[in-house]
């Protein structure tokens, strides 16, 4: 028996990469909006495929383009992020679902950066926009987005995603729009290897030239791609509880994430949508620990490559990485 005090989650200072917005709001909230506005937002017992999954999710959009419900989101998300010790939130935000509500994608954009750099000053919480690409959309579709979103470079967004089903929707026919991204230094930070193989984690790595990949736990079935995702410092935005609800992996315990620690792999542990699948981060990081069995040096690893494979500004990291060796200590 070892009398160790056990390490605290919530003092661990961490980022949330692989978040997407929407699906940061508070389950009650949600109910509550759903209920004020007579739209059906219920969160399915269990995910059978991606489209009861997707389904769900246009409910939530519905709601939330009421201009007064997205500031609240942004609001409460942003306050969820300070109680869970989370530093820096890179949020994942479409903004032209929200075009009808501000006018235009520029403007919707330009709403939800100033509503949460104000929320982030409040809560000590820095925020970057991922704008995510649909990838069931089209390619001129996605390069106009990744226009705009290269247009915001510097002030307020970090990074460009892609999400949605990457069966018959491969990565590399997105090449156009990651080129434009990266051009103007934005991170390129697709989803890949989550409903497809490890190629599709090697077309995100080729054909867009990706800083992170979201997911992409399937690279552990090629062992070629596992060691060159480590050389590279490609870092892995895991999500153990949505890969299991969505039957990516059978079993929690057949998630691969120690295995990718084992191989050098950078990884960081993630939510993805908390509303739908039930866990905020600070869970995942206890799921982590308690089922996954990673060590605390571990989880500090994950937190690590959080912080430095993200968008956050120096300062942020330094102080982050500063209490991160403070917490291992
Ligand atoms: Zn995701």
């Amino acid at each position: 028996m070892s009398d160790t005090p056990v390490r605290d989650l919530t003092a661990l200072p961490k980022a949330h990469l692989h978040i997407h917005h929407e699906a940061a709001i508070r389950a009650t909230t949600l109910a509550e909006m759903g209920a004020a506005e007579g739209v059906d937002v219920s969160v399915p017992e269990e995910f059978d495929d991606f489209s009861a999954f997707s389904q769900t999710y246009r409910g939530m959009l519905q709601v939330l383009s009421i201009k007064e419900n997205l500031f609240r989101l942004i609001d409460e998300s942003i306050e969820d992020c300070a109680r869970e010790g989370i530093v820096y939130a890179e949020f994942g935000a479409s903004p032209h679902f929200y075009v009808d509500t501000f006018g235009s994608t520029e403007l919707a954009l330009d709403a939800m950066i100033a509503r949460a750099r104000e929320a982030g000053e409040r809560w000590g919480v820095e925020v970057g926009y991922m704008v995510t690409v649909d990838r069931t959309e089209s390619v001129e579709t996605a390069t106009a987005y990744a226009k705009i979103a290269a247009a915001y470079a510097g002030r307020g967004v970090v990074s460009l995603g892609l999400a949605n089903d990457e069966r018959g929707h491969p990565a590399e026919q997105f090449h156009e729009a990651f080129a434009i991204a990266k051009e103007a230094g934005l991170l390129s930070t697709p989803h890949a290897g989550e409903l497809a193989g490890p190629e599709q984690v090697e077309k995100a790595v080729d054909a867009l030239q990706a800083d992170r990949i979201l997911h992409g736990v399937t690279a552990i079935e090629s062992d070629a791609l596992t060691a060159r995702l480590a050389a590279e410092g490609i870092c892995l935005d895991v999500c153990p509880t949505s890969n299991l609800l969505l039957g990516v992996i059978p079993e929690i315990d057949a998630h691969p994430l120690k295995q990718l620690l084992d191989a050098g792999v950078r990884c960081s542990i993630n939510a993805d949508d908390p509303v739908l699948f039930g866990p905020g981060l600070l869970s995942e990081y206890e799921l982590c620990r308690s089922v996954l069995r990673l060590t605390d040096e571990e989880i500090a690893a994950c937190a690590l490559s959080s912080i430095e494979c993200s968008g956050a500004s120096d300062a942020v990291k330094q102080k982050a990485v500063a209490g991160i060796a403070a917490w291992l200590a």
